[in-house]
C-alpha cells in the first residue's frame, strides 16, 4: 500500500464536543469589537462628539481626547483579558501585519503597570524595512509608521492562551507615502465623496452631507483535508496544484452549487460565523459553490473601508478555523485545473450619510434622472479605464482564472440587463423617456409575485454586472485584498461623475437643467455603448467581437500591470489625491517582483516534485513493465510459452510508452531549470514576461506529461493525493 492510500484510510474530520452548544448569535454579535455603542459607554459625552465629529466630517480630535479614547479603549481591552496590542495593518505583502506591544510598563520597583497612552494609540513604528516598499524607501530611511484609522473599530483577537487588541491602522513612510493598502482605499473614498457632492449640489441637493462606498464581498474558497494538503508540496508551498490529472467526474453534473451541504462542513463553517460574529462580521450567506468542495461566505454589505478590513480578517478566520477541523482552507484563485477556480465577486454602491443607496431608481423623474447620471458614470469609467480595473485584479493567481486556460477571458465589459438596456437605447435615440415607470414584468402564474425584473436578471458571466442597486466586480481574485479594485473603482468613478457634471455645466443647447442632462447622457451613451454586453461572457465569439469593438483584452499581467505607470492614470491618481506618481511606481514594482517570485516558487516547486515524486514513480513502475518482460521472454524462450507476436509487442508497446513519458518529463523538466537560470540575469520585466510567455505554457506542457504518466502508473507507486481524492472523499 502507498504512503496515499494509507492515509485515505484516515480522512474525516475531528470529534466535535456539544458541550458549548452556542448561543444566540445576537448574544455575542461585536463582543469583540470595541464598537461605537462600547465607545459611546466608556467616554465623556464631549470626547464622543468630538470622536463622531472625526469620523464624518475629519476633524481631527486633540491629544488630550486622544488620551481618553486610549484609555478607554485600554481599560475595555484589559477587563476582555488582552494582555497585548498591535497596529494591525496591510502592508503590500497582501496580507495583514502586527507587531504586538505588551500594555506592561515597569514602575522602578520590581512591578509593572498597564500603560496605554494617545500617542501610543495615534501612532506605531514598526521597523518597515523588511516590508515592499516597491522602491519608495531606501534602507537608510527604512521607518514605517502606523497609525491609527478610527473609522474602523479596534477589535480583540483570541488564540488559546491570550488574548491581543487590534488597532486598525494605515502604514506610511517617513515622507508619509502609503506604504499600504488601506490609506489609498481611504483617500479614494474622499474622492468619491467630493465628486459625487459636487453632483448632487448641481442637482440641487441641499441635505445630504457625505457620499460613501459600500461594499459586500462574496467570498469563495476550497476546503480539503488537511492529510492530503500536507502531501503534496504543491498545495504547501503554492497553494495551488501544478500536477493531477482531472477525476473522470469534475462539476460536470452540476450538483454541488446551493446542494446540501455536507456536515462536516456545516460544523466548519458554524465554527467560522462564531468567530466572526464575535468580531462583528455580518456574515449572511453561505452556501456550496459550482466546484467540488468548493463554498462561498457573503457578509452584509458594509462601509467599504470597514468591509476591506472584515475580509480581511474573514481570510484569516476560515484559514485558523479550518485547521481545527482538519481541514485547509485554499483561498488561490485556482488550486484545481478543469473546475472552476475562485473569486471574490466586490458588490460596490454608494450611499449618502443618510444610508440611501444612490443606485436605487428613485420616485420622482428628477431622482431618476440623478440615478441615470450615476449610473452612466459608472459605465463610462469602466469604459474609458478599462485597463485600470484590469491591473487591480492582475496577480499571477487571478491569472489563471482569467484569459489563460480556461474562461473567463480578461475582457472588461459592463451588463445591466434588458430595462436598463431599453432605457439606455431610448435615450440614444433621443426618443422622450418616462423613466418614473417601473417596469414590472409580470409572470401571469397567478401564485407568484409580480416583480421587478432588474432583481432577477442576471448574467452570471460579466465581470462587472449592474445587480439590481449595485454594480459587481466579478473578475477580483479570491486571495486578493479588496482594497485595491474598490480604490481603482472610488478613483474612476468620481473621474467620470466630474467629468459629466463639468459637461452639464458646459451644455449650451438646452435652457432647461433635464434637457441638458439628458443630451451629455445621450452623448456619453452612445459614445461607451461598445462596453455594454449582454451575452455570454465565456464564449469564443465574444472575444472575437470584443476585438472588433476595441475592448482590451490583456491576459499577461505583466502587461496589465503596466497601466499602473501609464502617464494619463499617474496623472488621474494624483488629481484625484489617491496616489502620486512614487506610490504607483513602488505599486508596480512590488507586483512585478511578486509574479516573479511566486512563479519562481512554483516553478521550484514542479522541479521537485518531478524529481523527487514523479520519476521516481515512473520508474518503479517502469521496472515493474521491464521485470515483466523479462519474465516473459524468459518463460517464452525457456519453457516455450507460447505468446502471440502481437501479445508480446504490446507488452513492449506498453513499456516503451512508460519510458518515453518519462522521458519527456523530464527532458522538459531540465529544459524549465535552464529558462529559470536564463530569468535570473534579467531585469524584472524582462524576467516577468519571460516567465509569462515561455516558463507557464513550459510548465503546463509537463503537467500534461506528468499526468498522462499518473494515469497509467500503478496505484500503488502514485504517492501524491490524486484529484478525485481531494475533491471528492469526505
Ligand atoms: P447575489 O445574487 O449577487 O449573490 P446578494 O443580494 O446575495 O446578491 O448580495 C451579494 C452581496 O452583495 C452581499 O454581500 C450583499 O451584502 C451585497 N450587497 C447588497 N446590496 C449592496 C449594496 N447596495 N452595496 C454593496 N453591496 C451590496
Ligand atoms: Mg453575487
Amino acid at each position: 500500500m502507498s504512503i496515499r492510500q494509507n492515509v485515505l484510510e484516515k480522512i474525516g474530520g475531528v470529534k466535535l464536543s456539544m458541550d458549548k452548544l452556542p448561543k444566540k448569535a445576537s448574544s455575542y454579535f461585536g463582543e469583540n469589537t470595541f464598537s461605537i455603542s462600547v465607545i459611546k459607554k466608556h467616554i465623556s459625552k464631549k470626547t464622543f462628539a468630538a470622536f463622531r465629529h472625526w469620523l464624518d466630517e475629519g476633524k481631527i480630535i486633540s491629544m488630550k481626547e486622544a488620551d481618553e479614547m486610549a484609555k478607554a479603549m485600554k481599560d475595555w481591552a484589559i477587563a476582555k483579558g488582552a494582555t497585548y496590542y498591535t497596529h494591525w495593518f496591510q502592508p503590500m505583502t497582501g496580507l495583514t501585519a502586527e507587531k504586538h506591544d505588551s500594555f506592561i510598563s515597569p514602575n522602578g520597583e520590581g512591578r509593572a503597570i498597564e500603560k496605554f497612552s494617545g500617542s501610543m494609540l495615534i501612532q506605531g513604528e514598526p521597523d518597515a524595512s523588511s516590508f515592499p516598499s516597491g522602491g519608495i524607501r531606501t534602507t537608510f530611511e527604512a521607518r514605517g509608521y502606523t497609525a491609527w484609522d478610527p473609522s474602523s473599530p479596534a477589535f480583540i483577537i483570541e488564540c488559546e492562551l491570550g488574548k491581543t487588541l487590534c488597532i486598525p491602522s494605515i502604514f506610511i513612510s517617513y515622507h508619509g507615502e502609503a506604504l499600504d493598502k488601506k490609506l489609498p482605499l481611504l483617500r479614494s473614498d474622499e474622492a468619491i465623496n467630493k465628486a459625487v457632492m459636487g453632483l448632487l449640489k448641481l442637482f440641487g441637493h441641499k441635505d445630504i452631507k457625505k457620499v460613501f462606498s459600500d461594499c459586500g464581498a462574496e467570498q469563495e474558497y476550497f476546503l480539503i483535508d488537511k492529510r492530503f494538503y500536507r502531501m503534496r508540496q504543491d498545495l504547501l508551498m503554492t497553494e495551488r496544484t501544478l500536477i493531477g490529472a482531472s477525476s473522470p467526474k469534475g462539476q460536470q453534473l452540476e450538483d454541488q452549487y446551493f446542494g446540501s451541504i455536507k456536515e462536516r462542513v456545516i460544523n466548519y463553517m458554524n465554527d467560522v460565523s462564531i468567530e466572526a460574529y464575535k468580531l462583528g462580521i455580518p456574515l449572511m450567506t453561505r452556501h456550496n459553490e459550482v466546484a467540488p468542495h468548493q463554498f462561498e461566505f457573503a457578509p452584509v454589505f458594509e462601509d467599504s473601508n470597514i468591509a476591506a478590513d472584515h475580509n480581511q480578517l474573514l481570510m484569516d478566520i476560515i484559514k485558523k478555523i479550518a485547521l481545527k477541523h482538519n481541514l485547509v482552507c485554499l483561498l488561490h484563485e485556482k488550486p484545481f485545473a478543469g473546475i472552476n477556480g475562485s473569486g471574490k465577486h466586490i458588490n460596490w454602491s454608494l450611499s449618502d450619510n443618510k444610508k440611501n443607496n444612490l443606485f436605487n431608481h428613485g420616485n420622482t423623474p428628477e431622482d431618476n434622472l440623478r440615478f441615470l447620471v450615476l449610473f452612466i458614470a459608472v459605465i463610462r469609467a469602466v469604459y474609458k479605464h478599462a485597463d485600470l480595473l484590469n491591473a487591480s485584479i492582475a496577480s499571477a493567481g487571478n491569472e489563471h482564472r482569467l484569459g489563460a486556460n480556461e474562461a473567463p477571458p480578461a475582457i472588461m465589459s459592463v451588463f445591466i440587463g434588458d430595462q436598463l438596456t431599453k432605457v439606455l437605447d431610448t435615450i440614444e435615440k433621443g426618443k422622450k423617456a418616462e423613466f418614473s415607470k417601473k417596469d414590472i414584468v409580470n409572470l401571469g402564474i397567478g401564485k407568484l409575485p409580480i416583480f421587478n425584473k432588474d432583481v432577477v436578471d442576471r448574467n452570471r458571466t460579466s465581470p462587472f454586472a449592474f445587480t439590481g442597486n449595485k454594480f459587481e466586480f466579478r473578475a477580483v481574485g479570491s486571495s486578493q485584498n479588496i482594497s485595491t479594485p474598490i480604490m481603482v473603482i472610488n478613483t474612476i468613478v468620481a473621474e467620470s461623475v466630474d467629468y459629466i457634471a463639468d459637461r452639464i455645466k458646459k451644455e449650451s443647447g438646452h435652457k432647461n437643467f433635464n434637457l441638458k442632462v439628458m443630451s451629455v447622457l445621450k452623448k456619453i451613451v452612445k459614445e461607451t455603448k461598445p462596453i455594454r454586453f449582454e451575452g455570454d461572457n465565456y464564449s469564443k465569439s465574444w472575444i472575437k467581437e470584443a476585438r472588433q469593438r476595441g475592448l482590451l483584452n490583456e491576459p499577461s499581467t505583466p502587461n496589465a500591470l503596466k497601466a499602473l505607470i501609464k502617464e494619463e492614470n499617474i496623472a488621474l491618481f494624483e488629481k484625484y489625491g489617491v496616489l502620486t506618481k512614487g506610490e504607483l511606481v513602488s505599486r508596480y514594482n512590488i507586483w512585478m517582483d511578486m509574479y516573479c517570485k511566486k512563479l519562481e516558487i512554483e516553478a521550484n516547486t514542479l522541479r521537485e516534485m518531478v524529481d523527487s515524486n514523479v520519476v521516481p514513480a515512473g520508474f518503479d513502475y517502469q521496472g515493474l513493465l521491464a521485470g515483466n518482460l523479462t519474465d516473459i521472454v524468459d518463460l517464452r524462450e525457456n519453457a516455450d510459452l507460447k505468446i502471440k507476436e502481437e501479445v508480446f509487442d504490446d507488452l513492449k508497446d506498453h513499456l516503451i510508452d512508460v519510458t518515453d513519458k518519462i522521458y519527456y518529463v523530464r527532458k522538459h523538466t531540465r529544459r524549465m531549470e535552464k529558462l529559470l537560470k536564463k530569468a535570473n540575469s534579467l531585469r524584472v520585466g524582462e524576467r516577468a514576461d519571460l516567465f509569462f510567455e515561455e516558463l507557464k505554457p513550459l510548465m503546463e506542457h509537463i503537467r500534461k506529461h506528468v499526468d498522462e504518466l499518473e494515469c497509467v502508473v500503478a496505484d500503488e507507486h502514485w504517492d501524491l493525493p490524486k484529484y478525485r481524492e481531494m475533491l471528492f472523499v469526505q
